[in-house]
């Protein structure tokens, strides 16, 4: 058995990962544990939703990534609970694997405010299954729409409902604007997509509340010029199949996506420390959890104020310089030198929202429209992992943005939705109506 100390590291996202590249080559045996075999960069999940890229172009193995470090075991699995006492780890086996140093980066979810039942109706994003099954059921809207309206001649409403008017409910919602209204508006023949509505409801009086107000009044500007309708100061109360409430109005809408509120992880819960009301662990300055000084917890799971009293925000730049922070200090104690406490660097946020559309606020110099949106391209690729994925992603937005076309529009899974779907047709019409219906919408066309 090595005489190295021995770090656990549990999550291979950007906290985790930026961890074990930090002792990489170090005099240490390193163990990251991580329930998927992929890290995922989760600021272009939304662009798997909405069909631009493909799982693979935005994922990577952990075990590729770190093939060089000698040093670094990667295992595949749940880490389910800890012992800070007899310092192990549990796995959902049961197996247990001890520890001198343990850095927690295990990351969070949406929260539903107590309602987890809507989560069914009203998915979220954070991994690949989730921008998968969005991608599906957003395609799906339409093929149903499609299917209905060539059936039986009339063209019912299709309506999305986003919620949350952070940065991924601002994504969401102006790609699928885009996507209604550009993308697919030749591809079908029976409906016009074009008549999609796209709502967005955000709880508070503005979109990106994170940013100066003047770049939320153009996010919001921006989002309208694509076709979305944006409803501030209003909460959805209630979501069940087929429509949401908010206030006192139901409203019908064929698909909903969820996106705000944030719950830790729950392996926070797990190591018996104090949490706040988000499930993040209150860690010290050094990131060690209060009492257990070989303890680390970094990324969106870790809660610290910064030194102006402002939280250190839940972002990739944040997870990435927690992990250097917390392997770095870990290092120094090896080497008997006194830890650091970490300060958070912001180098500034950005926020896209659709084909030339963005709003950017770096080093403090405010932009917005076409200058922001580039400068959003250039920093994501720079910042995705694999050359092959940097060349496959520019390839991809190249085309997009040549073409309008989303080509990773595919609809996986069973056909029983679509069977549910379309009970309504009990007594199908006959294949006549189709082509009368298409001769209404393409008043002048010949039909077949
Ligand atoms: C849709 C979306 C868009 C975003 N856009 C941006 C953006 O544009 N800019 C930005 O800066 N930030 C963005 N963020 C936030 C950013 O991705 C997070 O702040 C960052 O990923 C946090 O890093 P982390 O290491 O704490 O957690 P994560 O990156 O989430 O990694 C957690 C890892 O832990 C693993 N894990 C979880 N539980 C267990 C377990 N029990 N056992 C084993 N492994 C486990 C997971 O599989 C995962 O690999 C976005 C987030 C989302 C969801």
């Amino acid at each position: 058995m090595s005489e190295l100390p021995r770090v656990i590291i549990v999550g291979g996202g950007f906290g985790g990962l930026w961890a074990a590249k930090a002792l990489s080559g170090k005099p240490v045996e390193v163990i990251l544990i991580d329930r998927k075999n992929h890290h995922v960069f989760q600021p272009l999940l939304y662009q798997v939703a909405t069909a631009v890229l493909s799982p693979g172009e935005i994922a990577y193995p952990i075990r590729r990534i770190l093939h060089n470090a000698e040093n670094i075991e990667v295992i595949l699995g749940e880490v389910t609970g800890f012992d800070r006492e007899a310092k192990t780890v549990t796995l959902d086996d049961g197996t247990q694997v001890s520890y001198d140093y343990l850095i927690v980066a295990a990351g969070a979810r949406h929260a539903y405010f107590g309602n987890d039942a809507w989560e069914t109706f009203a998915p979220g994003l954070k991994t690949v299954e989730d921008a998968v099954e969005i991608r599906r059921r957003i395609f799906l809207a339409f093929e149903i729409a499609e299917r209905k309206a060539a059936l039986a001649g009339t063209q019912e409403p299709l309506n999305f409902v986003v919620v949350g008017g952070g940065p991924t409910g601002v994504e969401l919602a102006g790609a699928i604007a885009d996507i209604a209204r550009q993308a697919l508006k030749k591809d079908f023949k029976a409906i016009d997509t074009t008549k999609a509505r796209v709502m967005l409801f955000e709880g508070s009086d503005r979109v990106l509340g994170t940013f100066a107000r003047e770049l939320s009044e153009s996010a919001k500007r921006q989002l309208e010029e694509l076709g979305v309708e944006v409803h501030l100061n209003s909460f959805v109360t209630n979501i069940e199949p087929g429509r949401v409430q908010v206030g006192n109005q139901w409203i019908d809408c064929e698909v909903v996506l969820w996106a705000t509120g944030v719950a830790a992880s729950p392996l926070g819960k797990a190591l018996v420390a104090e949490t706040d009301k988000a499930g993040r662990v209150f860690v010290e300055a050094d990131l060690s959890v209060p009492g257990s000084p070989e303890v680390f917890v970094i990324g969106d799971m870790a809660s610290l104020k910064q030194e102006n009293g402002d939280p250190v925000p839940g972002v990739s730049p944040a997870a990435m310089q927690m992990g250097t922070h917390s392997a770095n200090n870990i290092l120094a104690d090896i080497k008997g030198n006194a830890r650091e406490n970490f300060r958070y660097v912001d180098k500034g946020t950005m926020a896209t929202i659709g084909r030339r559309k963005a709003i950017s606020d770096v080093f403090g110099i405010k932009t917005t429209g076409l200058v922001a949106w580039l400068f959003w391209l250039f920093l994501h690729v720079m910042f995705l992992i694999g050359f092959r994925n940097r060349f496959a992603v520019m390839f991809n937005w190249f085309w997009a943005y040549l073409t309008r076309e989303r080509s990773a529009r595919l609809i996986t899974g069973d056909a029983d939705e679509l069977r549910d779907a379309l009970i309504f047709m009990e007594g199908e019409p006959a294949a006549k109506e189709v082509f009368e219906f298409r001769r209404v919408k393409k008043a002048g066309t010949k039909t077949p």
